[in-house]
């Protein structure tokens, strides 16, 4: 058992409690390897500190080579002297202990900071203006917790310094969102609470199928324990919330499938917070669907699809790192003949914006002379990311232009539209990879992942090796197949209705 709790013990815990617990006292035989991606997220953090720390234009003291009692022993006098800037310093109580990227000196105190080689904020988009992160909410909340026990704190507002250079301010007694009251403050003294007590075995955790799962390295042994529980979290958007409101009265998706519903009906509404009744009943139907063997999927309602004698299946692949959009996809089809089928991808060689201009104008280019045609794509990732490249290059095409281009008389979100709308199937999730690959289809590279790609292009981009820009091509060739393999499944629902 670990004497204190740290800052990585709560990130791990926001993102998954039952990751800390595994982290702390699993079999780490049964851990997956690290994958190349997390690898890659690993240095590219620390070269963007290195270089946000090297650029710097004010004094500051770099205790980046000390570790342990040292460094927090030079931390303490630093604060003690009053130091402006401190780098790389930790701080601890008797049973906290946290390791700041940086502890700025203000007013009477200092406020703690940390540099991030990502975005400070999330869910920034036309419409919002984002919101802290919660992870790394609660982890400037434990190094100012921290600042407080020793009497050091000027106040509860921490920072991110983060990759658009940026210094976003956390107000931890600010409300979490409109529809959320309780502040940042509460979030991290209940998170801590609840991390203290698995630290002590006093509370058990459970894995949960989501989307955190793909990176994370415990995912095989998790998966292996969720088949076994027959857990609910294995039923598309029943989550980790839900499954513990449930749990005491349904244990497995086979007791879901075989159960009376009305004993949990209160009218609309159920006894279980935040399931209404329509959605238990959804979360009954795909549980029958993942017990009864055989089980096909089917058309919730009828579909009606724009027709065109061109069909566009379209992929892109962004790196989140750099910010860019380095490859737009398209695999051709016409008048429905898959003989007639030819992908053709717009790629950028270099990532800078002259090379992402270049990029996202051609295949703007080559969608207008493709019109009329229908464009099919899963997820709305494609829509937004085209929307920010339109924002970015708006001498490449206007904000009317992108309204045109998605306009449902042309584009079909297949996710989105179809698949979650109207749609059942029997799968754990609704991810292009799931449903194709039910479907039958194989991608060509042996362990085809989004994640993945972002570390092919890096190589790329370093190694210039074209084996590795044909492995992305290709791997970009079968998501964009494994589209139109999706849309025809869709289709063949409908003729069996
Ligand atoms: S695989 Fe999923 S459930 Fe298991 S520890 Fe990781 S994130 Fe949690």
């Amino acid at each position: 058992m670990p004497d204190k709790l740290s800052a990585n013990m709560l990130y791990n815990y926001v993102k998954c409690p039952h990751r800390l617990t595994l982290d702390l006292f699993g079999d780490y035989s049964k851990r997956d390897p690290i994958s190349a991606f997390v690898k890659l997220l690993w240095e590219k953090g620390t070269d963007f500190e290195k270089q946000v720390i090297k650029s710097l234009e004010i004094p500051f003291l770099d205790l980046s080579f000390y570790s342990g009692i040292e460094k927090e022993k030079r931390t303490k006098e630093a604060i003690d002297s009053g130091v402006e800037l401190i780098y790389s310093g930790r701080i601890g109580t008797v049973n906290l202990i946290g390791e700041p990227d940086l502890l700025r000196r203000s007013d009477d105190g200092y406020i703690s900071g940390d540099i991030k080689s990502g975005s400070g904020l999330e869910g920034e988009n036309d419409l919002s203006e984002g919101k802290p992160k919660p992870h790394y909410a609660v982890q400037l909340a434990l190094y100012t917790d921290i600042l407080e026990r020793l009497d050091v704190s000027a106040g509860r507002y921490p920072f991110i310094w983060d990759i658009h250079g940026r210094e976003i301010e956390y107000d931890l007694n600010s409300p979490q969102s409109t529809r959320n009251p309780e502040s940042w403050w509460i979030k991290y003294t209940n998170c801590l609470e609840e991390v203290s007590k698995i630290a002590d075995h006093d509370l058990k955790t459970l894995p949960a199928y989501s989307g955190v799962c793909k990176l994370c390295h415990w995912r095989t042994y998790c998966f292996k324990c969720l088949r076994k529980a027959n857990d609910l979290t294995l039923i598309p958007e029943l989550g980790r919330k839900t499954r513990n409101v449930m749990s005491s009265y349904l244990g497995s998706v086979a007791e879901l499938a075989q159960a009376n519903l009305n004993q949990f009906q209160k009218g609309k509404k159920t006894i279980f917070p935040r399931v209404g009744r329509d959605t238990l009943h959804k979360f009954q139907e795909r549980a029958i669907l993942l017990s009864k063997r055989g089980s096909k999927p089917y058309l919730k309602s009828q579909i009606t699809l724009p027709d065109a004698p061109t069909e566009l299946f379209f992929d892109i692949e962004t790196d989140p790192m750099r910010d860019i959009c380095y490859l737009h996809g398209f695999l051709e089809r016409r008048n429905g003949d898959n003989s007639s089928e030819r992908y053709v991808a717009f790629f950028s060689d270099q990532p800078d914006e002259q090379e992402e201009k270049r990029a996202f104008s051609q295949a703007w280019e080559f969608i207008q002379k493709s019109m009329p045609c229908v464009i099919y794509y899963y997820s709305s990732y494609e829509k937004t990311q085209w929307k920010k490249l339109q924002k970015k290059y708006p001498e490449v095409m206007s904000g009317e232009d992108i309204k045109r281009m998605f306009d449902a008389d042309y584009a079909v979100d297949l996710y989105y539209n179809v698949v979650k709308k109207k749609t059942e199937w029997p799968t754990n999730d609704y991810s292009i990879k799931t449903l194709a690959s039910y479907l039958g289809f194989r991608w060509r590279d042996e362990s085809p992942s989004g994640a993945e790609s972002i570390e092919w292009y890096h190589r790329w981009v370093e190694t210039g090796d074209v084996n590795i820009k044909t492995r992305i091509l290709k791997y970009n060739e079968d998501d964009c197949i494994a589209t139109r393999v999706l849309l025809e499944g869709i289709y063949s629902l409908a003729l069996l209705k």
